[in-house]
Formats: C-alpha cells, sequence, structure tokens
C-alpha cells in the first residue's frame, strides 16, 4: 500500500506560509506558535529570516502527491518527505 508522509521540523520553520500556498492537495495547515523558538539551532535560518506568528504543520502528509513544489520554497529548509519506498526528500531553500 502506498504510504507518503511528510514532516514539519517545527524549531525551523519561518511561518512563511510558501508551503502552505503552493501544495496543490492541501498538506499543510497553519497553526499559531504558541512559542516563539528562541533559540534557534541553525543560524543561517536565524540570521536570514524573521520568524512570524505562525508555524506549519504538515496535516495531511498522506495525500502528498511528491510534486516537490514546497521543496524549493520553505524558508527554513525544514520540510522531509518520505516517499513509499522509504526514500527521503529534504527541502533546500533556493
Ligand atoms: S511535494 Fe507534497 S507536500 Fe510538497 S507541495 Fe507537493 S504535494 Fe504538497
Ligand atoms: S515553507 Fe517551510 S518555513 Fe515556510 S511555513 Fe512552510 S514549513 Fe515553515
Amino acid at each position: 500500500m502506498r504510504s507518503v508522509d511528510v514532516k514539519v521540523q517545527t524549531e525551523k520553520c519561518t511561518g512563511c506560509r510558501h508551503c502552505f500556498d503552493v501544495c496543490p492537495v492541501n498538506v499543510f495547515v497553519m497553526h499559531i506558535r504558541t512559542e516563539f523558538p528562541d533559540v534557534i539551532d541553525d543560524a543561517e535560518v536565524a540570521a536570514k529570516f524573521q520568524f512570524r506568528a505562525e508555524k506549519s504543520v504538515a496535516e495531511h502528509g498522506p495525500d502528498c502527491i511528491l510534486c516537490n513544489a514546497c521543496l524549493t520554497e520553505c524558508e527554513g529548509s525544514c520540510i522531509t518527505i518520505w516517499d513509499d519506498e522509504g526514500k527521503t526528500y529534504q527541502s533546500v531553500y533556493k
């Protein structure tokens, strides 16, 4: 059985909404951030981007059709996708 899944590494998510905007099957849902990641472990991300009041959660990961749209749009480079063969794809912001 096909089983694709998507995860967002919350502490790196800047809340840019790019994933939410580009995903054709609405995998991502934006949530109000209850705590800000005041200690960002990725200094490059922390220095480059402003963290916003929302964060993305991949609530509908199994619906992903592997279109790759989110993988180049993610400011925090914090999206990981697993395909049905267990291969992983990591977002890299371009
Ligand atoms: S790769 Fe998957 S999660 Fe990302 S935009 Fe495409 S369908 Fe949505
Ligand atoms: S594109 Fe990346 S950084 Fe932007 S909201 Fe989505 S998961 Fe967060």
